[in-house]
This record gives C-alpha cells, sequence and structure tokens, in this order.
C-alpha cells in the first residue's frame, strides 16, 4: 500500500477548491450576542434555540460516537444517512465521466444510482453464487481510472458476511478508496472494520443508525476513516447536514447502548425462529444464509407470491429481477406476530 497517495485521487477541483466558510465556523471563542448568521434574533416558533443553525461539525455527536466506535473524533463523519457519504465519494474521488467505481451485484442499489447521477462508469464483478466476492476478477479489474471500491458486508440483499481475508486482499492491493459498507454490522457477530482504518489509508467504513439502532426516521449515517479522507468530506458536504433535531436526539439515544443490543438480540431470536418456519414452508425452496435483521429466501413463484403477500397487506421486497436473485423475496424481520401473520399468509399459498 506504499503508493497510496489521497491528493493524487482526490478530483483536483475539490483539493484546489476553498469549502465554505460559515459564520459560525470563523467565530471561536465565548461570544453573548450573535448577529453573524442572519438568524431571526427573536427566537423560534418551533422551540427554545432552533432560531440558531446547528453546529455543522456536530461536535458533541462526534465526541461520543468515537468514544463508543473506538476510534478519534477527527475519523468520523456524520452525513444525512449513510447514502450521503455514498455521494459525497463519488463527488469527491471521481470525474465525471473518466473515473470509474466497482461494485459486486447482487448489493445496494444505491451504489449505482449515486454513480449514474455522478456521471460515473461502473464495473460490474458479480458475486459468487453463494454471494462472496470474486476477488481475483475484482483486482483484475482495476484501471488507473479506477477510485472506488465498494463491499458490503453484511450484504444487502443476500445477507451474509464477505470473508475478511477477501476484503483485506482488495484493500491491500487497490491505490483508490474501499468503501465497507456495514449497515446491518451490529446483527452479525464479527468486528467491524473500523478497526482497521489505522492501518489502511485507503479504508472508509459506512454504518448507521437506520437499522439495529432503530432511527432510520432521524437521517444520519457515519463514516470512519482516517483524518484526511474524513476532511475531504467534510469540505464539500453541506454547511449544516444534520438539523439540530437529529444531533440532539441521536446524542440522547446513544446513552441506550445496552437496550440497542437488547433489540438486535430480540431479532437475532426472531430471525432464527422465522427461518425455521419458512424453510417449512412449501414453496420456500431455500432461505440463504444471513448476518442481519433480513432473509433472502427462494420461492417457488417470486412475482406471484409477492401479489399474494401485498394482497395479505404484507409487503415485502422482490429481488427477482436481481442477478444471481432469482425467485428471491428479501424479508425484514418482523415482530412475533408479523412473522407468524407473513408465515400464515405463505401456508395458505401454497396449501
Ligand atoms: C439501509 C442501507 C444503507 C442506508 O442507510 P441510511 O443511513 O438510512 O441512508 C446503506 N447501505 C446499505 C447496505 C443499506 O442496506
Amino acid at each position: 500500500m506504499s503508493s497510496f497517495d489521497l491528493n493524487k485521487i482526490v478530483r483536483p477541483n475539490v483539493l484546489a477548491m476553498e469549502p465554505y466558510s460559515c459564520a459560525r465556523d470563523e467565530f471561536e471563542g465565548e461570544a453573548a450576542i450573535f448577529l453573524d448568521a442572519n438568524e431571526n434574533s427573536l427566537g423560534s416558533l418551533a422551540g427554545d434555540g432552533y432560531n440558531r443553525y446547528p453546529d455543522p461539525r456536530q461536535t458533541p455527536l462526534r465526541l461520543k460516537v468515537a468514544k463508543i466506535k473506538g476510534v478519534l473524533p477527527e475519523q468520523v463523519f456524520f452525513g444525512n444517512g449513510s447514502d450521503e457519504p455514498i455521494d459525497l465519494l463519488f463527488r469527491a474521488f471521481c470525474r465525471p465521466t473518466i473515473d470509474r467505481a466497482i461494485i459486486n451485484p447482487p448489493t445496494y442499489g444505491m451504489y449505482k444510482v449515486q454513480a449514474a447521477i455522478n456521471e460515473t462508469p461502473i464495473d460490474e464483478i458479480l458475486l459468487t453464487p453463494d454471494f462472496q466476492l470474486q476477488t481475483d476478477k475484482i483486482l483484475a479489474a482495476i484501471t488507473p481510472d479506477t477510485k472506488l471500491i465498494f463491499i458490503c458486508s453484511p450484504n444487502n440483499p443476500s445477507g451474509n458476511l464477505m470473508q475478511k481475508a477477501d476484503i483485506v486482499k482488495i484493500i491491500e492491493n487497490f491505490n483508490g478508496i474501499v468503501v465497507v459498507d456495514e449497515a446491518y454490522i451490529d446483527f452479525a457477530e464479527t468486528e467491524s472494520f473500523t478497526k482497521a482504518i489505522e492501518k489502511y489509508p485507503n479504508l472508509i467504513v459506512l454504518q448507521t443508525f437506520s437499522k439495529a439502532w432503530g432511527m432510520a426516521a432521524l437521517r444520519c449515517g457515519m463514516a470512519f476513516a482516517q483524518k484526511d479522507i474524513i476532511d475531504v468530506l467534510l469540505k464539500i458536504k453541506y454547511p449544516y447536514n444534520i438539523n439540530i433535531l437529529t444531533q440532539e436526539t441521536v446524542f440522547k439515544a446513544l446513552d441506550r447502548e445496552s437496550d440497542k443490543n437488547l433489540m438486535v438480540k430480540e431479532i437475532l431470536q426472531n430471525r432464527k425462529e422465522l427461518i425455521e418456519q419458512l424453510n417449512a414452508c412449501k414453496c420456500v425452496e431455500c432461505t440463504y444464509p444471513t448476518n442481519a435483521n433480513f432473509v433472502l429466501t427462494k420461492v417457488s413463484d417470486a412475482p406471484a407470491i409477492y401479489r399474494y403477500l401485498t394482497n395479505c397487506g404484507i409487503v415485502v421486497r422482490s429481488r427477482h429481477n436481481v442477478a444471481l436473485c432469482n425467485n428471491g423475496l428479501r424479508i425484514t424481520i418482523g415482530t412475533k406476530e408479523e412473522n407468524k401473520s407473513l408465515i400464515n399468509a405463505l401456508n395458505n399459498f401454497c396449501k
């Protein structure tokens, strides 16, 4: 990895630009009277304090998350969901129509969408039939213009973890940025790649408060990397990308990590039971191994079963038209009652 040089892969315009300097950024120190940001000095109709712009650096939240995750505060970035850093990575590193990214289908759909918006050509290296990385093919697909490789682990929609040795091999043999998307890491009994950012200057790990933490509506995602990569994202983000309600609400919820762990435990128990019941259904061919809060299920006739379930008021995600997922339904682990309703409906369909 000796030849990784961040300044060589950042887009030249991003490297050269001056970031927007907001009022609260320029002032450092104590003050009682703020006449610098054209806010409403009289107050807010929404509640105390909401007339002021929020902290653009999210400092209290950053310190707390860094401590919980065992990284330094300057190695943490917050986005409006983890979808924001995905977009920012394209904007920071990929010159439109020139620089390329590698993805490994079937995988999370936003990589391709953000690439398309940013006019980034994509090279797709399919996963193996058991949804593992084709590491040598990925390395062979790298060109001098390849800037990003996206690895989703646990992978959406298959649910499984990628093999650690494969991820490490790609990180160690690529001079661009490797993105390890760990949206579902809380449901997996494995160490997060955040432990590896100290060692690898080209690694960025994405996590989110939307899944295990149960805060999807707040829109708060995290990225972890060495300071140099984080600084590039901070330079190009919207100044006030995380609103004050989200900053304060997430900050408070972080005190309840043990309750989050209890919910994860309950979901894993429900997952075990649901998988057993799914495998006993006549119209289920198999369920794939999962380390997430969903299970990819191969059924006899995905379009028909999807329609039947919809008519029963149950929405699952059809992945039937996705690579390697023929007749696949992706099913989120529900409450015990929800899972029971699903199993009843499936058994009605295939009796
Ligand atoms: C849900 C999901 C995300 C996005 O999460 P947000 O933080 O809500 O934007 C990212 N990656 C994967 C793989 C996901 O499934």
